[in-house]
């Protein structure tokens, strides 16, 4: 299957081509002819699976076919956080750089300024963080009452970062003749609940990862003392020279406290959560893909969307909270068919957090009792990655649902396409 079996302009397929994809992705392969139909979609696929392309491209080619000389607003998509905002964005500009067109980035934590100036001279897609949508609008510089497409990125992310009040805000103020796309790697009652009523008969297009045989996520676990975390932590990232790695904490403060701890060593690292400005945000995930720095310690923000080529390495310094939150994790590293590994410290008292995601994987991925630094030698302390996604389209997802979809092994490409009739 092809990019121009799809059913895509030349002009796409040229850009497409351009940006070194030679093949479309599972969901590419499923959602695209149906976006193109006009058809709602509610689209359930684990992070790197290439859900950017499968809406931006037909919604892309819809909003060519359209005249619109104006550039009046007529596709917004939703993000939960600005650095996906900005990636989604740079996807748009690079699928649409032979398009007539215009994109905007409207997130928070920058100067609204440049934003409305831009808005001002005529944009055809918004991509946009909830709040600062609204700022906009309210402040009367944004007027969505010509929207054909809402497409909702990562909704599942959006509605636990408590964007559901603003997102019903904003969708009452959208036209109700438009095409919907909701995309969520998870699909809890709370998001069915949201789907229903956002989208009306949707196609439901679900997929396991892309490119399965080549891609591995290699997890293992290190047990430890507390008051060697940090240690532990060092030992780790020395053993494999320069490798870069994310690693993640529990708390803003924890993160900040580990960047600087690292630095003292002789480790370049920054901190990266909600309380650091936008600047130093972007500064800091760009110092990072560039490889000037080698660690990035990050609270759970960084842990959906934001794509980092090839990243070899992702240490959970503390285990989350909520166990979802571990596969969204260990989804930063290994993508797009690379190989990754994911490491987590435990100490004593974080055993019932472990517990709590080998329930969820149905998997056990504590093999390593020492405290050892984990060898290279991935054997010893591997487990098969865990199936990231089948997303039934069940009516009811329980809580065992859940845990049941973690448990089937990645090892077939499994992408079905089914009309919901609810
Ligand atoms: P998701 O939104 O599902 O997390 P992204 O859209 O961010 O995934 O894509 C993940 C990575 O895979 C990106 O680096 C993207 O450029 C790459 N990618 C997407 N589709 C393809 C494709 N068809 N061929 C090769 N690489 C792709
Ligand atoms: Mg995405």
């Amino acid at each position: 299957m092809t990019f121009r079996d799809l059913g895509l302009m030349p002009s796409l397929l040229k850009s497409v081509s351009e940006k070194g994809f030679s093949q479309p992705s599972p969901i590419q392969q499923k959602a695209i002819p149906f976006i193109l139909e006009g058809k709602d979609l509610l689209g359930g696929a684990q992070t790197g699976t290439g859900k950017t392309a499968a809406f931006a491209l037909p919604v892309l080619q819809l909003l060519e076919k359209q005249n619109n000389r104006e550039h009046y607003p007529r596709a917004l998509v939703l993000t939960p956080t600005r650095e996906l905002a900005e990636q989604v964005h740079r996807s748009f500009i690079d699928f649409g750089s032979q398009l007539h067109q215009r994109c905007a980035a409207l997130y928070g934590g920058v100067n609204i300024n440049p934003q409305i100036q831009q808005i001002g001279h005529g944009v055809d897609v918004l991509v946009a963080c909830p709040g600062r949508l609204l700022d906009l609008v309210n402040r009367g510089h944004l007027d969505l009452s010509r929207i054909k497409f809402l497409i909702l990125d990562e909704a599942d992310r959006m509605l636990d970062m408590g964007f559901l009040h603003d997102i019903r805000k904003l969708i009452s103020l959208l036209p109700s003749q438009r095409q919907n796309l909701l995309f969520s790697a998870t699909y809890s009652d709370s998001i069915r609940k949201f789907a229903c009523n956002i989208l009306k008969q949707p196609i439901l297009v679900e997929v396991s990862k892309k490119n399965e045989a080549a891609h591995q996520v290699a997890q293992s676990v290190c047990h430890v003392a507390a008051d060697q975390k940090k240690n532990m932590l060092i030992k780790l990232i020395r053993s494999e020279h320069r490798a870069q790695a994310l690693v993640f904490t529990r708390t803003k403060h924890g993160a900040n406290k580990l960047a600087q701890h690292l630095d003292k060593q002789g480790i370049d690292a920054d901190a990266f959560h909600s309380n650091k400005s936008q600047s130093a945000r972007t500064n800091s995930l760009n110092r990072f893909k560039n490889n000037h720095i080698q660690v990035l310690v990050a609270t759970d923000i960084a842990a959906r969307g934001i794509d980092i080529e090839k990243l070899p390495w992702v240490i959970n310094f503390d285990l989350p909270n909520v166990p979802e939150d571990y596969v969204h994790r260990i989804g930063r590293t290994g993508r797009a068919g690379e190989t990754g590994r994911a490491v987590s410290l435990v100490t004593p008292d974080d055993i019932h957090l472990l517990r709590q995601v080998e329930k969820l994987l149905g998997n056990s991925i504590d093999r390593n009792n020492s405290a050892e630094p984990i060898p290279s030698d991935e054997s010893q302390t591997t487990v098969p990655p865990s199936d990231p996604i089948p997303f039934h389209h069940r009516k009811h997802r329980s809580k065992k649902n859940t845990t049941d979809r973690f448990k089937r092994r990645r090892r077939t490409t499994r992408s079905t396409a089914t009309q919901q009739s609810a």
